[in-house]
């Protein structure tokens, strides 16, 4: 007998909701009908918006019990990067259950937490209770495209669902991590900015046999190789700082005179989420040129997917067009901004709080992230947002692979302690 939580994750999971990306999608619009009839069950009236067909994001408010406190937002994302069946174990849609553990694209990113907010709300509301202030509780879609159509759309059309809202929870945040057998969790208090752009090189068009001093190709290839072999210098942020130096406090003699580098590989599988918050990063991606082996296209373009540390996009985005050179055309595809707030006030102590009581002595530490989330949007209402799904991980679960990565899945323990210490904090905060 599957609990509340693991049950919805579940079904969830089983709801293909793969985001392909420029508008290309299966839809959100059965996953939200879902959730939003576990909402109306619940006796909350559930507001509906379709920014474009089958992109159906959901959003309810929730009545606290002092309701001269600012709202809450509590939300998560309905869709899901797409999977490759082939690649994995068990079925991606599945919505397998084995080894103690919830399979399926979206276990962790984020229909684990989606889950996990409506069994809080189906404890609190169903026992006759409130929570301490107003929730604004919302779903969106398009969130693995930048929140376009879900998270952008509502903050542009309809910001008056988050009126009286200062403060967000959400994804990517909460999670335990292993230092050394103690254990310690993160919540995201920051997000790198990120930009997608399009480099476009410029020829002559010819034959493959001819000499060519314009060819669009060599150029194109001549600045990919500038971006993705660049050094990034390294970039401390407040948030950065205090999660490494506590992180070296916790390790000991061990991580004595480390570098910054150094210390994040030694928070092991954590590390893939923490060592790219301590520069820039720009990738290449995609290449596009050509249609036959003996013809010179006079166009070459590239993808470059660049994270940025919040405040310094403009002077990364001058340094590239450095990097590549005045005859290489950027294209900007999708922009978005850099988050950075402090690690204290009273929903930072809240949520520390509810995590101790659950997991006593546990340590909590503030990190960055370096994909985003749609706390970026809410921001642009002046909504401060935190990374906070919490669960208690086994040391041996390299939980950051489990992120777009093949065979995605969650510990149901986990998702247990999550909904516990959710409910905890909606009461109290
Ligand atoms: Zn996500």
């Amino acid at each position: 007998m599957l609990d509340l939580t693991t049950t919805i994750a579940r079904d969830l999971i089983r709801f293909d909701t793969s985001n392909f990306g420029e508008g290309r999608s299966h839809g959100e619009t059965e996953a939200a009908e879902y959730l939003a009839a576990h909402l109306e069950r619940l006796g909350l009236t559930v507001q509906s918006f379709d920014a474009a067909p089958r992109r159906t994001s959901i959003v309810t408010r929730v009545e606290g019990r002092d309701r001269s406190k600012p709202a809450l937002v509590v939300h998560g994302h309905t869709d899901v990067v797409p999977a490759i069946a082939a690649d994995w174990s068990v079925d991606p849609f599945g919505g397998v259950v084995k080894d103690g553990m919830l399979w399926g694209r979206g276990a962790v990113d984020m229909k684990n937490m989606d889950a996990m907010i409506v069994t809080a709300l189906d404890r609190i509301l169903g026992s006759g209770r409130q929570p301490e202030r107003d929730l604004v509780v919302a779903f969106f879609a398009d969130e693995e495209a930048g929140g376009v159509l879900g998270s952008g759309y509502l903050v542009r059309e309809h910001p008056e669902l988050f009126a009286g809202a200062t403060e967000a929870i959400s994804e990517v945040g909460g999670y335990s991590i292993d230092l050394d057998g103690k254990r310690a969790y993160l919540v995201q208090t920051g997000e790198k900015a990120l930009i997608w752009m399009t480099l476009v090189a410029r020829g002559t068009a010819g034959h493959g046999s001819q000499v060519n001093g314009e060819n669009a190709v060599t150029r194109l290839a001549r600045a990919v190789a500038a971006i993705g072999g660049r050094e990034w210098p390294l970039h401390l942020t407040a948030t950065t700082r205090q999660l490494l130096d506590r992180v070296a406090e916790l390790l000991g003699s061990r991580a004595q005179n480390l570098s910054p580098d150094e210390i994040a590989i030694a928070t092991g599988t954590a590390s893939r989420f923490i060592s790219a918050t301590l520069r820039t990063t720009a990738n290449p991606t995609g290449l596009t040129a050509g249609y036959k082996h003996n013809v010179i296209p006079d166009r070459a373009e590239a993808m470059i997917d660049v994270r940025v540390l919040p405040g310094e996009e403009d002077a990364v985005l001058a340094e590239i067009q450095e990097l590549v050179g005045p005859d290489i055309e950027i294209l900007i595809s999708h922009r978005d901004i850099g988050l950075e707030t402090s690690f204290d006030g009273e929903l930072v102590d809240a949520m520390v709080g509810s995590l101790q009581r659950h997991d006593p002595g546990a340590e909590v530490l503030p990190y960055l992230l370096s994909g985003g989330t749609d706390n970026k949007a809410l921001s642009l209402l002046g909504i401060r947002g935190f990374g906070f799904a919490p669960l208690q991980l086994p040391a041996s679960l390299d939980f950051p692979a489990m992120f777009h990565g093949v065979d995605e899945r969650v510990p149901l323990d986990a998702l247990g302690f999550g909904a516990d210490v959710l409910t905890d904090l909606l009461l109290r905060y």
